[in-house]
């Protein structure tokens, strides 16, 4: 096949670095995102650059990842770990490094697709100086966070603002789930321009072993019963959930019951607070003995938790996609998850696994229990999400999609934003 040449489209992704560890501190689903949209676009033939903010003064400033795509980090405020919270002051200082970096090399971006709200904030205040046109990821919807947590940090207000104006202004939003796109309109306004187009997964490098082989290289019991939790340590995961779950399954008492909790955190940070909070909470339920906190899982063994499980939990009080549930039905594992967000998209009930209410523990022990009761149901369960994945959630069909999207948007003019913001 061959590829025409095509205009160079900046990924801006200020506090989800493509290029970092996933597992480390706040790198999660973004990233990965980001990273996984970059690389399959530029397989397509668009040359794609992800800029990043620079967190760290030990990282390469571009990375090369492949032909026709990099990570480009900027200096944008201190070159340290900064919670997403804390990251708008440092927001025009990015601007203007990225006007500075395109004055330097006399790349002139005429499409950017910006992620999460702080570099939605960066793409209203270039489309002000700049023709552009803004195609818009929100990764996470203020108003619905907001709704899902006790404490409200006081950077909601910009948020909610920015989150709202990207919607009337940007050339495109891409909702993730029709569930997104619903809240979009409905608590956010009811003008812009939405495209649902879903996250994906890596299907060639997910249940590509046998469940027998996944457990023996992982050293797992054969005819153990694994339930499998991976993400972030943060209390809107609800895996404080899980645990209570699990405290009163029926099999808890069965030596072959193991709960497996895996995710990379850093003592002392957020996410270092969180699993403590939830060891605590394991020890007091007396489930030291069944219950494993793994760490950060390497990319390389992932696929093997995943395969070895004979269910993944996804317990989230709010999920705006959950790439964690479709990776989960990629490698056959069945999902029981929280009937929120992108997961009533993705897990389809008593078909690919089970949705139950959030924080309903009982509910959850419920459907971890039927699943581990029934194996030959559970297979079916496994076989139905494979193939949903393969059909629905390929990193390569997003792209198209994508690609699809650009090259409309990039055929109509694009106009500078007259709009004064003060947030
Ligand atoms: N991941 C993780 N922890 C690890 C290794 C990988 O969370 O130790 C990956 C996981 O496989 C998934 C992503 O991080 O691809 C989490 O994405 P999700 O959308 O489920 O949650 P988010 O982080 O966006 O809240």
């Amino acid at each position: 096949m061959t590829f025409q040449p095509r205009t160079p489209v900046a990924l801006i992704s200020i506090h989800g670095d493509p290029d970092i560890t996933i597992g480390q501190e706040e790198a999660g689903g973004q990233n990965v995102y980001v990273r996984q949209v970059g690389e399959a676009l530029a397989a397509l033939g668009w040359p794609v650059d992800m800029f990043t903010r620079r967190s760290h003064p030990d990282q390469p400033l571009i990375v090369q990842h492949r032909p026709n795509c990099r990570t480009i980090r900027l200096i944008a405020g201190p070159e340290e770990f900064i919670p997403r919270d804390q990251g708008f002051p440092y927001l025009l200082e990015f601007v203007e490094k990225f006007q500075k970096y395109q004055a330097e090399t006399g790349i002139q971006y005429e499409l950017i697709h910006t992620n999460y709200w702080l570099s939605g904030w960066v793409g209203l205040e270039l489309k002000k100086h700049q023709l552009l046109r803004q195609v818009h990821t929100y990764h996470s919807l203020g108003i619905v966070k907001y709704q899902a947590v006790s404490d409200i940090p006081k950077i909601a207000h910009t948020r909610l603002n920015v989150d709202k104006l990207c919607l009337e202004t940007a050339e495109r939003i891409v909702a993730t789930s029709p569930q997104e796109q619903q809240f979009l309109r409905e608590l956010v306004s009811e003008i812009g321009n939405i495209n649902i187009i879903p996250c994906g997964t890596n299907i060639d490098q997910l249940g590509q072993v046998s469940k027998a082989d996944a457990r023996e290289k992982l050293g797992f019991d054969p005819q153990g019963k694994l339930v499998f939790y991976i993400g972030r340590f943060d209390p809107r995961k609800g895996i404080e959930t899980l645990i209570r779950a699990i405290a009163n399954s029926k099999f808890r008492y069965d030596p072959q019951l193991k709960l497996i909790i895996g995710g990379g955190s850093r003592p002392g940070c957020s996410d270092g607070l969180e699993r403590h909070r939830l060891e605590k909470i394991v020890d007091e339920l007396g489930l030291n003995d069944i219950t494993q906190f793994t760490g950060r899982i390497l990319d390389e063994e992932l696929p093997l938790y995943y395969r070895a499980a004979d269910v993944c939990v996804v317990p989230s009080h709010y999920e705006p996609f959950g790439l964690v549930a479709i990776e989960s039905m990629a490698s056959y594992t069945p999902v029981v998850a929280s009937n929120v967000g992108g997961l009533k998209f993705t897990v389809i009930p008593e078909v690919t696994g089970l949705l139950c209410p959030p924080k309903d523990e009982m509910a959850f022990t419920e459907a971890i229990d039927r699943i581990l009761s029934n194996p030959n149901w559970s297979k079916q369960l496994g076989e139905a999400g494979r193939k949903e994945v393969e059909t629905q959630f390929s990193w390569q069909g997003v792209a198209l999609k994508l690609s699809d999207l650009y090259t409309q948007i990039l055929s109509e003019p694009a106009q500078l934003l007259r709009i004064k913001h003060k947030f």
